[in-house]
């Protein structure tokens, strides 16, 4: 038997995704719910394999089996492809597993030649329209099955409406489109040295092998690359019947949400354009209408289409983002999807699809991507800021968040400042794929023209950035490099400020402030607190840091770097000096002046966690890191210090190492200099003894770093233990408090049966672990891990997502030779993995009690957790 690769819609269902694509499954089962889909077939995205596997070919068997489905959609239409009475027209479109805006092609009216021009004109007894739907097309299918660029057709577009003296396409008549056909074909031959395709058949199989071919397009590469959606899984094609929102006033066509994807709101959320084609509608062109007009416009057609979008909501339980086309008076649905949507509309929908019953709260918890939630967490402009200052103009607020900078006029160049250093904002007419890369790149985007539909909109929306979309107002010149607003223009040296969420654009830079969470979060992270059972830690080094976290929903404090405390101007002198001591004496008098601070620092973090765990972390980094480097500052430390410059010179040669990340750092120091080790156990414990005395009761987290071998570990753990003793002794007072160790190099996870002998608590420093286990120094491997991934050597980078098979191998080692010798062993990570979603998932699963990660990612891990107890649970 041979393999089918063409399904009719409704030989299909949404389950098929992958075989039929995200668009062709969801219009099969459009199909079978009843709802008005105009009929058509789907090419599976097992041909797309075959199709590269053949060489970027259609092959004899799939030819024939698209003709029998041509037959049987001739046969259900009671037409046939180009015919000269009632000719059929399809539209053919991409549609991968995953939906992925903008990246694919689509061509309508396809079928039309010049016999097929006459029998539309006929049966629709409107040649005007006949010959645009013509006109369209050609300029559609050159440029995306043919690669022949836009523009030339544009610019014999545009002669001839300047010719005419008229502005829109809408004013041109029969004989003037006639005339542009004409002339398209004239450029089509000039192009490609052919005639344009008359056969429906030909023109079908060159559409079909382009939006296969698309599938490998440069735009659709790197978005796949932005979205970690994998190459292999290749695109399907649509093949539908065109129904025609260009035949008239009382045609139209429109894309909406079933709510707000800005915000939320459940309320229909979209625009139509009458008398138009679909793609007039995303290419904003002309100014769609919003949504609710079509109530007074047309009554009959919006209750009908309310009514669909209301039981494809409760058929998908989920928002939805639907095409439809009005053709003289009826309603047809082109497509519908679960919509995309800013993260404060994500968190909105799934709690009120909770509040109606359509959704359970474990289910809410679980629609929400955990790297989604960035998109909460990003800064809006202050009060004042907005109170102080006029905005320049206003736009759509496409996508919300405050961005500053500096104006940048095209994506490449955006890409390249901002790879320099500078903060921008693209500015641009409209935007298209091509400026991908820019908009990755930039603040924030601003468009003159677009809806909320438009392509900047959904793309911005879908990275969590801020844009700010057809702000009508603007006249943007990328040749002049100018944006005029009024009388006032701006140029690439203007710092403009944006606001997403309003619309509002300013010229100057406004202040912004850390995100505020309102509304549903609250009731959302209170779901995600409920289903959780790991805790979820902050690595914070001051109390500002810790401030914030506690903000963000921090139940503890994993990590504090002790070393950033040392480099405070006001203490890096005393530093300095204890490590040039060249006695003992001198190096405690340095740390006398030292100690008062660190445990005042220590008293402030612990005062504002209240009674949370603090993990405070003794001193990691080699000392040299803090001695100057430059002639002029070596001798300005030298004179500080009433030291020869050469005495200097000497100790900095003397601690400089080849390999200082395999060097003199972590308890090494302490095994060494003894001393700075008891002054920092000092003020931990002498910190929680004045907290006490306040009625907060720390249990300080005393945590030594980078251990390797047992015995430096008790040698250091000894000496801190004497010296904490001491300090209960001299004050007559005690605290409780846990003594532990990073686990960061595999010699330490090979022997944690050991060390969880002597220890509390491990964290993981997953940081110093990758780069031990892959050898692959952390501070050197930017320059060519990329090509790593490029190369698919590795899948991703092993310092943002952590190496379950190698690092993972060690982790989990760690875990059970711990807790075989410590049935009490507490386990953390700490490490930057500690707010990567699938590496806080998999730590659940391995037993780790905690992860500790930076502020801003407390939400993001506490959701990964609570995703990953439900997940466990429904096994
Ligand atoms: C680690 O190595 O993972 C860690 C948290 O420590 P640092 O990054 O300070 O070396
Ligand atoms: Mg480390």
């Amino acid at each position: 038997m041979s393999e089918k690769y063409v399904y009719n819609f409704d030989e299909g269902d949404m389950s098929m995704r992958s075989l039929l694509g995200g668009k062709g499954a969801n219009l099969a089962e459009m199909s079978s719910m009843g709802i008005n889909v105009p009929y058509g077939f789907t090419v599976t995205t097992e041909a797309c394999a075959r199709f590269y596997e053949e060489g970027e070919k259609l092959w004899d068997e799939l030819n024939e089996e698209i003709s029998k489905h041509i037959k049987d959609l001739e046969a259900k239409n009671e037409k046939t492809f180009g015919n000269n009475e009632d000719p059929l027209l399809v539209s053919v479109r991409s549609g991968a597993p995953i939906s992925m805006p903008g990246m694919m092609d689509t061509i309508l009216n396809l079928g039309l030649n010049d016999d097929a021009v006459l029998g539309l004109a006929k049966r629709t007894e409107n040649p005007r329209f006949a010959y645009d739907s013509y006109r369209r097309f050609i300029q559609m299918f050159s440029d995306v099955a043919m690669g022949i660029d836009k523009n030339k057709f544009e610019k014999v577009l545009s002669a001839k409406k300047e010719e005419k003296g008229v502005s829109t396409d809408n004013e041109l008549t029969e004989e003037d489109l006639k005339d542009v056909v004409e002339k398209y074909k004239v450029v089509y031959k000039e192009e490609k040295g052919e005639d344009f395709p008359q056969d429906p058949r030909d023109q079908l199989n060159k559409a079909v092998s382009a939006v296969f071919a698309s599938w490998n397009n440069e735009r659709a590469i790197l978005y796949r690359k932005i979205n970690e959606i994998d190459d292999s899984m290749g695109t399907a094609v649509n093949v539908q019947t065109m129904v025609f929102g260009n035949m008239g006033d009382s045609s139209g066509t429109g894309v909406a949400f079933s709510r707000n994807p800005a915000t939320g709101e459940n309320k229909l959320f979209g625009e139509y354009l009458m008398n138009a084609q679909g793609e007039d509608v995303v290419a904003g062109v002309r100014t769609p209408k919003e949504i609710n007009t079509l109530q007074d416009m047309m009554p009959e057609v919006y209750e009908e289409f309310a009514n669909t979008a209301r039981t494809l909501e409760e058929h998908y339980k989920d928002m939805q983002d639907m095409e439809f086309t009005i053709q003289d008076g009826k309603l047809f649905l082109l497509q519908t999807r679960n919509g995309k949507r800013t993260a404060q509309a994500a968190v909105q929908v799934a709690v009120d699809m909770v509040n109606e019953g359509l959704i359970d709260e474990k289910e809410a918890v679980l629609r929400i991507e955990p790297k989604e939630l960035d998109g909460l967490l990003h800064p809006t402009f202050t009060e004042k800021a907005l109170a102080d200052n006029e905005p320049i103009s206003k736009g759509l607020a496409a996508s919300p968040g405050a961005a500053v900078g500096k104006i940048c006029f095209s994506a490449k160049e955006a890409a390249q400042r901002a790879k320099d250093g500078e903060e921008v904002i693209l500015v641009r007419e409209e935007t298209s794929p091509e400026d991908l890369e820019g908009m990755i790149s930039a603040n924030g985007i601003l468009t003159a023209r677009g809806g909320m539909t438009s392509h900047a909109a959904v793309v911005a929306r879908g990275m969590g950035k801020c844009c700010v979309a057809g702000a009508g107002e603007l006249r943007v010149s990328e040749e002049e490099r100018t944006v005029k607003v009024g009388d006032k223009v701006y140029g690439e040296e203007d710092v403009i400020s944006i606001d997403g969420s309003t619309g509002a654009i300013y010229d100057t830079a406004l202040e912004t402030q850390p995100p505020q969470f309102k509304g549903a979060f609250g009731t959302f992270m209170e779901w995600v607190d409920k289903y959780r059972d790991m805790k979820v830690r902050t690595n914070a080094d001051t109390p500002r840091d810790a401030a914030q976290a506690l903000e963000f929903g921090a139940e503890g404090i994993g990590l504090c770097r002790t070393e950033h405390m040392f480099f405070k101007e006001d203490r890096i002198f005393q530093v300095r000096k204890m490590i040039l001591a060249s006695d003992l004496e001198t190096r405690e008098a340095a740390l006398e002046k030292i100690l008062p601070m660190q445990e005042d620092d220590f008293y402030q973090i612990y005062s504002l966690m209240k009674e949370r765990p603090v993990t405070v972390r003794l001193l990691d980094p080699p000392l040299h890191e803090f001695l100057p480097k430059g002639e002029k500052e070596i001798a300005d430390l030298a004179s500080e210090l009433n030291l020869e410059v050469a005495a200097v010179k000497e100790r900095i040669a003397e601690l400089s190492e080849v390999n200082p990340m395999l060097g003199f750092r972590g308890l090494r120091l302490a095994v060494i200099y003894p001393e700075i080790a008891r002054m920092q156990a000092r003020a931990i414990i002498q910190a929680a003894l004045h907290c006490k005395k306040d009625g907060i009761n720390v249990v300080p987290e005393i945590m030594i770093p980078l251990s390797s071998e047992v015995k430096e570990l008790k040698l250091v753990k000894d000496t801190v233990v004497e010296e904490i003793e001491k300090v209960f002794e001299e004050t007559g007072d005690k605290v409780d408090y846990l003594l532990g160790t990073m686990i960061e190099i595999p010699r330490a996870a090979i022997t944690a049966d050991e060390i969880a002998e002597i220890t509390d608590f491990f964290s993981f420093g997953t940081n110093d672990l990758t780069q031990m286990t892959f050898g692959l120094s952390r501070d050197d491997a930017g320059k060519f891990l990329p090509s790593y991934i490029d190369k698919g050597i590795l899948e991703r980078d092993p310092f943002q997502v952590l190496d379950q098979k190698g690092v993972g191998f060690l982790v989990e080692t760690a875990v059970k030779k711990g807790r075989d010798t410590n049935d009490k062993l507490h386990l953390g990570i700490c490490g930057e993995h500690g707010g990567e979603p699938s590496t806080v998932k998999y730590l659940y699963n391995v037993g780790l009690d905690y992860v500790s990660c930076s502020p801003f990612r407390v939400p993001i891990a506490k959701l990964a957790a609570a995703q990953a107890a439900i997940e466990k649970e429904s096994k």
